[in-house]
């Protein structure tokens, strides 16, 4: 069985505290590896591998660290199919989605590559006669990312790259049921020449966890994951002085007006709905039917749920693999059993599949969902497509803004003057107008409102840097002369 290890000042290092989780390959169902678990000891040893690596790493010039990000951006590009492999093997999505996560992950590596100009700070000269001020972007220190199963290469590069670019040490934690990309992440990120000790890859679970969120070592915390554990670490953290940003789960909306083009919403739902087998924070998961809409809309999707090919991620032909566990999918496959008894139709029901092997599910699609029921209610991170219908388009604002989530929601209309409405009334952090996963570009930021996220940071792009830096204001003078006055008043400008 193979022993996965943590990374710690640039090596691998087998885990000491004999506790193990189990990591399958989901397209067969079976145990390919075992993770260690760190105890809080080996948290210490990682905390201090960062500890000693960061002050030398936080005084390096700008044009040494942005040598090695453009290092780093070119080695992730060449194993971009060894990373996605890697993730198929692990996490179980296809090959093509596997890829797409890397490229998105390496435009945060790209952006971080012009950290020179990002952290250009500011100056005013002659604020008062013969002083200037000047803000300083310094880094914080130590930062540790936290990360979901979901995306295990694209989220630890959301975080580590800015972390990093910004003159810190990085400990990444992360999900111990695909932990191995994170190990090759390591490896590249040694492989480009950064010093040892910069990054590191420490193995674990909740106890992992805690004991980062407790250590006096770490600065700050990046957190990306389900919403109770996302309001856990933000209160934990922040109780022990940290800055938190704490990104949580997610319901999102995809709005359809009447007047929308029914292939292009019905495609962009099958897609957005059922892509990594809806266990992406961004997927679609309710269809809010306005008026007349709904019956044509319901038909399109139903039609094309045949089409969507179910199968290993490694199979050329697959379009959705299987769920990351065994236990997921029973959770999965529960809701859509339980909606007949809440009041709902099962129109596609995808809780039989034919594979004798794997934690496969086939994809659902339930009618007549309302808020109150569970498959309403939960985020149920699965391929179940819900269908709100809602008589107008003021109702569906009302649905979207009393949901507790709100992470991401699509609109698709042809009418501009609702869509403008719609852009500036709906209460959710990422919007997409007739483009189901509206994940921000790496020159943005990604961040949800309300529910799923804790702190006031988004992630990634600007507010990254934001996130990782501390502005110092320097206010300076330089006297000619000799000085022949006692003001003991307090500083104003002249
Ligand atoms: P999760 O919350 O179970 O785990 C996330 C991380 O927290 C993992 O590293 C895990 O080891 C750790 N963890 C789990 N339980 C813990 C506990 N009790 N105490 C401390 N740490 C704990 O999430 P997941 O199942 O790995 O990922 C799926 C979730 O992540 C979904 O809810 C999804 O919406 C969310 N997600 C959100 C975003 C976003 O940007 N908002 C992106 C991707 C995923």
């Amino acid at each position: 069985m193979e022993a996965i290890p943590h990374w710690i000042h640039g090596r691998a290092v087998a885990g000491s505290s004999g506790r193990v989780s189990a990591v399958y390959d989901p397209a067969r169902g079976v145990q390919v590896a075992e993770v260690s678990l760190a105890s809080s000891g080996e948290i210490d040893d990682t905390i201090k591998s960062a500890l000693d690596a960061s002050e030398d790493w936080a005084d390096s010039s700008l044009g040494a660290r942005a040598n090695l990000l453009f290092r780093l951006r070119d080695l992730v590009d060449r194993r971009r199919d060894d990373l996605a492999r890697l993730v198929t093997k692990q996490h179980g999505k296809v090959h093509s989605d596997a890829l797409g996560e890397v490229a998105r992950g390496l435009e945060c590596v790209e952006f971080s590559c012009g950290i020179p100009n990002l952290l250009k700070g500011s100056y005013t000269p002659q604020v008062s006669t013969g002083i200037d001020v000047h803000t300083l972007l310094e880094p914080v220190g130590v930062v540790t990312g936290i990360t979901p199963f979901n995306f295990p290469v694209m989220v630890p590069l959301w975080m580590l790259a800015n972390a990093v670019a910004c003159g810190n040490a990085f400990v990444l934690k992360p999900s111990e049921r695909d932990p191995s990309p994170s190990l090759m992440l390591a490896e590249l990120v040694h492989d480009a020449g950064f010093p040892d000790g910069v990054f590191n890859v420490v193995q674990g679970d909740a106890e992992a966890v805690d004991a980062l969120l407790t250590h006096p070592g770490v600065d700050a915390v990046s957190f990306v994951g389900s919403t109770p554990v996302a309001r856990h670490v933000y209160e934990t953290g922040t109780r022990n002085g940290k800055r938190v940003q704490a990104l949580g789960g997610a319901k999102n909306h995809m709005v359809v007006l009447p007047d929308a083009d029914i292939d292009v919403a019905a495609d962009a739902a099958v897609s957005a709905g059922y892509g990594s087998a809806g266990e992406r924070c961004m997927a679609i998961s309710v269809v809010v039917a306005v008026g007349a809409v709904a019956d044509q809309l319901v038909e399109a999707i139903a039609l094309r749920i045949p089409d969507v090919v179910i199968g290993p991620g490694d199979a050329p032909e697959s379009m959705m693999g299987p769920l990351i566990t065994g236990q997921h999918r029973e959770r999965v496959r529960s809701y859509v059993e339980g909606a007949p008894a809440e009041g709902a139709t099962v129109v596609v029901d995808g809780t039989e599949v034919d594979t004798d092997e794997g934690f496969f599910l086939g994809c659902s699609l339930i009618d007549g969902v309302r808020p109150g029921m569970r498959v309403y209610d939960d985020e149920i991170f699965g391929p179940v497509l819900s269908v709100v219908r809602v008589p107008t388009f003021a109702e569906a604002i009302d649905l979207v803004n009393s949901n507790p989530y709100g992470n991401g929601v699509a609109i698709f209309s042809r009418d501009g003057g609702a869509v403008r409405r719609f852009e500036r009334s709906v209460k959710v952090g990422m919007v997409g107008v007739n483009v189901p996963i509206p994940v921000p570009v790496a020159s943005h930021s990604f961040g949800g409102w309300k529910a799923s996220i804790f702190g006031d940071s988004p992630i990634y792009g600007p507010e990254g840097i934001r996130f990782y830096t501390r502005p110092k204001v320097v206010t300076s003078r330089w006297p000619e002369g000799p000085s022949n006055t006692l003001d003991l008043g307090f500083p104003t400008h002249h």
